[in-house]
């Protein structure tokens, strides 16, 4: 997980639909002594998506914009693509970053995701897995497909989205058991799931669309 900072800027934001891929390419946090504010009339400048691309120019991440400036202000990436807001450090205005690419090349483990409530939603739509409903995340449970009592892992392929009613219905058994169909087959939260998030806020921002949809 990632440091606070002690540069002065806005705590992270959650960033919008799908809330996506926001760890990977954070490197090791290291103090900025420069501190960067936006105006105060468009606080949500440092809130908006930034994509993140390797040295390679994959993408790999989406993050936002107070983090992608920390990033570009400790040499870590530089920008690829800006749009014309700026925000002002102590001595200098910057471009606010659309794209960010890594300036070294970073690996991305196929697996790099911390398996969570928040990740298995988020791989699942927040749509129970069973019946199909798409749900606010606080009525939606995790299910284990083959039920904890009979040995069944927490794990990536063990854990769906599911409604409380599905996952009453369910109760210890398995879905075949229960007359449940699994709407499809749950697999890890890999970059291929990442890039598919990432498509889908990317449609917000032309200047991301030559680097996702290659
Ligand atoms: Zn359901």
């Amino acid at each position: 997980m990632e440091k606070r900072h002690s540069s002065g800027l806005r705590p992270r934001p959650n960033l919008g639909p799908g809330g996506a891929a926001r760890e990977v390419a954070a490197p090791q946090a290291v103090p900025v002594p420069v501190a960067v504010s936006a105006p105060a009339s468009r606080p949500s400048v440092m809130q908006a998506p930034v994509l993140v691309l390797n040295a390679t120019f994959e993408p790999i991440n989406v993050t936002a914009v107070r983090r992608a400036l920390v990033l570009m202000l400790k040499g870590v990436a530089q920008a690829e693509e800006t749009n014309r807001t700026e925000v002002h450090s102590t001595s200098k205005a910057i471009q606010v970053p659309s794209v960010i690419r890594l300036l070294s090349y970073r690996h991305i483990p196929q697996q790099s995701r911390a398996l969570s409530r928040k990740n298995i939603l988020l791989r699942d739509r927040n749509t129970c897995q069973f019946c199909g409903a798409a749900l606010p995340a606080s009525e939606l449970t995790l299910d284990h497909v083959m039920p904890r009592s009979r040995g069944g892992r927490s794990s990536w392929e063990n854990l769906v989205a599911s409604c409380y009613s599905c996952n009453n219905r369910k109760g210890d058994r398995t879905p075949e058991e229960a007359g449940l169909k699994l709407r499809r087959r749950p697999r890890p939260f890999t970059l291929h799931t990442s890039r598919q998030l990432m498509r889908l806020i990317g449609h917000r921002d032309e200047k991301w669309r030559k680097y996702l949809f290659y």
